[in-house]
Parts: C-alpha cells; sequence; structure tokens
C-alpha cells in the first residue's frame, strides 16, 4: 500500500499546475473537476478571512493512498488493479465519500471528488470531512464473482485507513449496495465483530436505511420548491425541465409533481419527450438501463438534451452528467432558476453568463446534499443501534436541508453574492472554525 502525505505528493504539483486565478478566463466544458474545485475554494476565500495556512491545507489531500488489487479472473488468470482513497481534510469528523470502479478514476479526480465531498458535508453542517475512491475498472467487463473478489480485496488493502470512526465509504459510480455490502463483510471478517457502520448505502438487511435511494432527488426537489417561493413564485403550475431520469432526477421530478409542479420534459441519455401541459412522471419508470428509458412514453413531442437545456421553465433541474451547462449555450437558457441535481452540470464559464443574466444557480454541494445526508443518518443509525422508519429520514431531511437553505440565503442577502459563492462561504467558515477551535498537530 503506498501512502503519499501532505505536499511532496505529485497530487501536489497536478492541483498546483491546474490552479486558475478567479480573475483568469475560466475553463470550459472541458474543465476538469480539480479544475473546478480549486476556483470555487479561491473564489469563497476571497470573501473570508482565512489564514494562508489553512488554505494551503484545504488546496491538497491529507492523504493519498494507492492500492493494487490484484483477483484470479475465471478464465483462471491474475490481473491487478489500480485502487485509491483519497483523503481531504477530516477537522470536523471522520471522511465520508463514495467508491467508484470506472476506467476514468485517477487519484487527481479522485482528490478534485474528495475536496468537494468536504464542502458538501459542511454546508449540510454534518460531521464529516471529505473522502474519494474507486478502482480503475470497467465494470461491464468483470462477472459478479470476479466484482465481489475486487471488493473484498480492495477493502483488505484500505482496511488500515478506512474504519466507521476513521473514514466510511458508499456506492458511486459504477458501484451499488451489494458492492457496499461485500466491502462491509470483508472488513468484519477481518475485525471478527459486524461492523456496519464502515459503510453507508447498504441493503436494509444489514443495517442500510430507508430512504437513502431517494434522498438526492428529494433534496434536489426541497430546495427548487424554496428557491420558487424565494423568488415569489408559486410551486402551483410552476414549469420544470428535468435532464436525466435517473436515481436523482427521477424522483426530483416525481416529488415536484406531487406538490403542484409540472414537470414538463425529461430526458435520458437519448434524447428527451416534451408536453406543456406536463407529463405524467409517476408512471414513467426508472430503468436501471440508461438506453431507450423513454422510447415508450407517448409523449406529444421528442425533443434533445441540447432543446431541453433551453425550455423556458420556471426551472430547470440538470440530473444527468457534468459540464452540460456551458460558455455555448449558456446565453440561450431561458429557464428562471436552475437547480444542480447531477454534481458539477454548469461550467465556470457558464456561471459567470448566468450571473450576468441575473440567473439564479442553486449549487450541487447543497441541492444534490440529500444523499450524503441520508448516508449520515444511516451512519447514526448505526451508532444508536436504532433503525428509523421512512418518514423519520424525510422529515429530518426536510430539516436538515430547510437550516442549510437557511444558512445560504444568509450569505446571499448579507453578501450579494451567488448562491454558489455562499454555499462555500458556509463551507469555509464552518471548516475554518473548526480549524481555529482545534488549532494545528502538534
Ligand atoms: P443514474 O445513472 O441513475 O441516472 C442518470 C440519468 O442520466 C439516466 O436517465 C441516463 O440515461 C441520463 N444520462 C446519462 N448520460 C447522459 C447524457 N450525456 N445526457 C443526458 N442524459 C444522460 O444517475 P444518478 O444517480 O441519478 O446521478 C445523476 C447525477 O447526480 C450524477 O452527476 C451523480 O454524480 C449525481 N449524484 C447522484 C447521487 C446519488 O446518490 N445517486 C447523489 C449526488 C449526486
Amino acid at each position: 500500500m503506498g501512502v503519499r502525505n501532505g505536499t511532496d505528493s505529485r497530487i501536489h504539483q497536478q492541483i498546483m499546475s491546474t490552479h486558475k486565478e478567479p480573475t483568469e478566463q475560466a475553463p470550459d466544458e472541458d474543465e476538469s473537476p480539480i479544475e473546478t474545485a480549486r476556483y470555487q475554494l479561491e473564489r469563497a476565500a476571497e470573501h473570508l478571512d482565512l489564514s494562508e495556512g489553512l488554505l494551503e491545507q484545504l488546496r491538497h489531500p491529507s492523504k493519498t493512498v494507492e492500492v493494487s488489487v490484484p483477483i484470479r479472473r475465471t478464465d483462471g488468470s491474475v490481473e491487478v488493479f489500480n485502487g485509491y482513497r483519497v483523503q481531504h481534510f477530516e477537522v470536523r469528523g471522520p471522511y465520508k465519500g463514495g467508491m467508484r470502479y470506472h476506467p476514468s478514476v485517477s487519484a487527481e479526480e479522485c482528490t478534485a471528488l474528495a475536496m468537494l465531498m468536504t464542502w458538501k458535508c459542511a454546508v449540510m453542517d454534518l460531521p464529516f470531512g471529505g473522502a474519494k475512491g474507486g478502482i480503475v475498472v470497467d465494470p461491464s467487463e468483470l462477472n459478479t464473482q470476479e466484482t465481489e473478489q475486487l471488493t473484498r480485496r480492495f477493502a483488505e488493502e484500505l482496511r488500515e485507513v478506512v474504519g466507521p470512526t476513521k473514514d466510511i465509504p458508499a456506492p458511486d459510480m459504477g458501484t451499488d449496495e451489494q458492492t457496499v455490502a461485500w466491502f462491509m463483510d470483508a472488513y468484519s471478517m477481518q475485525e471478527g465483530e459486524t461492523v456496519p457502520g464502515i459503510v453507508t448505502g447498504k441493503p436494509t438487511a444489514v443495517g442500510g436505511t430507508h430512504g437513502r435511494e431517494e434522498a438526492p432527488g428529494r433534496s434536489v426537489a426541497i430546495v427548487a420548491r424554496e428557491a420558487l417561493d424565494y423568488y415569489g413564485r408559486s410551486i402551483a403550475g410552476a414549469t420544470v425541465a428535468v435532464q436525466g431520469f435517473g436515481a436523482v432526477g427521477a424522483n426530483a421530478a416525481r416529488l415536484l409533481d406531487a406538490w403542484g409542479g409540472s414537470v414538463v420534459a425529461v430526458s435520458d441519455v437519448d434524447g428527451g419527450i416534451y408536453d406543456e401541459s406536463g407529463l405524467d412522471v409517476a408512471s414513467i419508470p426508472t430503468d436501471s438501463d440508461e438506453h431507450g428509458q423513454l422510447e415508450d412514453v407517448d409523449a406529444p413531442r421528442q425533443l434533445s438534451n441540447a432543446e431541453l437545456l433551453e425550455l423556458d421553465v420556471d426551472i430547470l433541474i440538470p440530473a444527468a452528467v457534468g459540464n452540460v451547462l456551458t460558455r455555448d449555450n449558456a446565453a440561450d437558457v431561458q429557464a428562471s432558476i436552475i437547480v444542480e441535481g447531477a454534481n458539477g452540470p454548469t461550467t465556470t464559464a457558464a456561471d459567470t453568463v448566468f450571473e450576468e443574466r441575473d440567473i439564479p444557480v442553486i449549487p450541487d454541494i447543497l441541492a444534490n446534499a440529500g444523499g450524503v445526508t441520508a448516508s449520515y443518518f444511516e451512519w447514526l443509525q448505526h451508532i444508536n443501534r436504532r433503525s428509523w422508519s421512512r418518514e423519520e429520514v424525510n422529515d429530518e431531511l426536510e430539516t436538515e436541508m430547510l437550516d442549510a437553505w437557511d444558512a445560504l440565503r444568509a450569505e446571499v442577502e448579507d453578501r450579494g453574492v451567488t448562491w454558489r459563492t455562499a454555499a462555500y462561504i458556509v463551507a469555509l467558515s464552518r471548516i475554518g472554525d473548526a480549524m481555529n477551535a482545534r488549532g494545528l498537530w502538534p
């Protein structure tokens, strides 16, 4: 297991080489997550009296772990995969973040995503710091037995750096509740006791929480509702367009529909459907197969993903992939309010255009934070050895989201900043306060 601490790592050099001052020409659709993460940090820091020392710590992960994960394939051959766990900053509590199985996984990508998790947890006032990890693998090329072996060996390789009070992984791209159940089992076997708190996003049979799957979409819907109210619009009849009808987008669309909104357009990877009088989103199935999800749905009009993003609606929810609102289409977006369901759907250049055009963008680190908040509830249920009902989870999520919304709203009103900058200000202030209280060790 290779562990790199602090400033002498390759990650440090990668971060420094991609660092952009806020005043420079902003990058666009090829913008990497690390560029976005660094840019937002510097931008929010301008509003706060944080020490250069703290900022320097926040620019780099506390620890990057790189491991080799060998498995025996079913054809008898041995294959070795690269795995990572990046732990960003733990001043407010143990590290928390997903693990993804994808060919694009790298130390740099994990670093950026771990940073985003630090901000997301702080925005929600959760007692966690950010982490992210994963394995460089195309999971569709492994069978179930090989994926299980890979996961168990990954858990073993990471055993020293993870733990229910150290670092708590969760599912992410290419992984699911079965993956984290195997991870939990492997960890528990080696510890000699059952440790459900080592992961979140588990099946309910082994301590997973009700409402986890729905939570990121629910938080998107809650902040969309609050944003409509804040800008003097009623949710009754408010028009909504949702890009991506998956776990986040479908749940957000169905809730907004149930609360009186009119979801006029939804899409999947192949394109979208539109009905100006509102789609019956409750009856559209969410399919795990991302292709052809909407092709059997009866709707008056088909439209492309590009057209969906430019519809004249009250709320636009990009809930599919990153970097879809760019320098090229930002001027043509006609939505009144944008609520980010996906992680990083708006490039920095597009953000600037929306700011100039007075289109509020409610940022991902608030809007889709229902996922990590439900994970926090799952972790609490493990600590307390008590399971919550779905109603309790939803009620607590509503309370947490409204608290976070109020914190951002205060910054927006006091400082006249965008919702995104307000979110980073809230996060950085809380991290700064924790750092000041704890001081630097030794
Ligand atoms: P998902 O796989 O369940 O659904 C994704 C949807 O987007 C599908 O309908 C798919 O067809 C569509 N899609 C894929 N590529 C597209 C493209 N290029 N253009 C348009 N549509 C496309 O994914 P999800 O879990 O809903 O995640 C969506 C986004 O939300 C991701 O950015 C993810 O990181 C983020 N997110 C997810 C969670 C979670 O717990 N699920 C939590 C926070 C953030």
